[in-house]
């Protein structure tokens, strides 16, 4: 059993070392609960409380402490791929939901699984989620400095559960500043992706993900045979001539797992029962 996630990019010139560790305490602790839950529970189960503790935590940007779109208002996006089934589920731009992967689990069983807008804030709201704003003031302040990048943020889990299955689960509070109606990567096969072989969460400038289509290539690569670090490598090295920024987490079948990012630094951390991995 193994569970990778991350909190989004560390920017050394814009956060503290204060916060610096208090990310990476958080992580460990996020972690190691995961891994706890994990042992009663399901990978899509785990990826789903993962992500749910990441976006609680005001440290991150998603649900709680979302970044705020050129309008003022935020908008989430968030998904989840159970790898054994290969259904991918998600929110686009949902409003104020206080978890939006746990509206990605219930789009689970739904035949139209990925949702946007307003659409996706209805559906949500129809199935009990209570209107919640994740708006902290932090996020106001840096809103009203016009301070857009505090670092790129989102979370992601990828889970490896008891039975060999793979999950990934994805959140977004998008890039900051966005022209409301665009598209995060976090809910889509970019940015998110999960099968039998292989699950990958992203996180990095949404655009630079989805030109690289880089979950889904990490994802069939591992299939093809490639290791999770040839992967990566060649995935990687396609980013350069644009100089894509992303980072991503995985785990394999084997219970491998690996991260990468073009630039410093994601926020990762990493459990397997025994030892705790986390970014410098
Ligand atoms: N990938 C996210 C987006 O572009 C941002 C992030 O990872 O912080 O919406």
């Amino acid at each position: 059993m193994k569970v990778i996630i991350h909190g989004g990019f560390f920017s050394e010139s814009s956060q503290s070392n204060e916060t610096k560790v208090a990310k990476q305490q958080a992580l460990e602790r996020i972690a190691r609960d995961s891994y706890d839950y994990l042992q009663t529970h399901s990978a899509v189960e785990t990826a789903v409380y993962a992500v749910s503790l990441l976006e609680d935590d005001e440290l991150f940007n998603a649900g709680i402490g979302s970044q705020i779109q050129s309008d003022g208002k935020i908008r989430m996006s968030a998904s989840l791929m159970d790898g054994s089934t290969q259904k991918m589920s998600g929110v686009i731009n949902i409003e104020e939901v206080k978890n939006p992967i746990q509206v990605a689990l219930v789009l689970q069983k739904v035949d139209d699984r990925i949702l946007g807008g307003e659409g996706a804030t209805n559906f949500a709201r129809q199935h009990g989620f209570e209107q919640f704003s994740t708006e902290i003031p932090q996020r106001r302040k840096e809103y009203e400095a016009k301070l857009a990048a505090t670092g790129v943020g989102t979370v992601g889990c990828v889970v490896l559960d008891a039975d060999g299955k793979l999950a990934a689960a994805t959140s977004t509070g998008g890039k900051g500043f966005e022209i409301p109606g665009r598209i995060s990567d976090s809910a889509t096969v970019a940015g998110n992706y999960a099968n039998e072989f292989c699950g990958v969460s992203l996180t990095g400038v949404g655009e630079d993900i989805v030109s690289g289509a880089v979950a889904a290539k990490i994802v069939t690569r591992v299939t093809d045979g490639f290791s999770l670090q040839e992967a990566f490598a060649k995935t990687f090295a396609e980013l350069k001539p644009y100089d894509g920024f992303a980072g991503a987490i995985a785990i394999d079948k084997n219970g491998n797992m690996f991260h990468q990012d073009s630039h410093p630094s994601m926020v990762f951390g990493s459990f397997d029962g025994e030892v705790f991995e986390t970014f410098k």
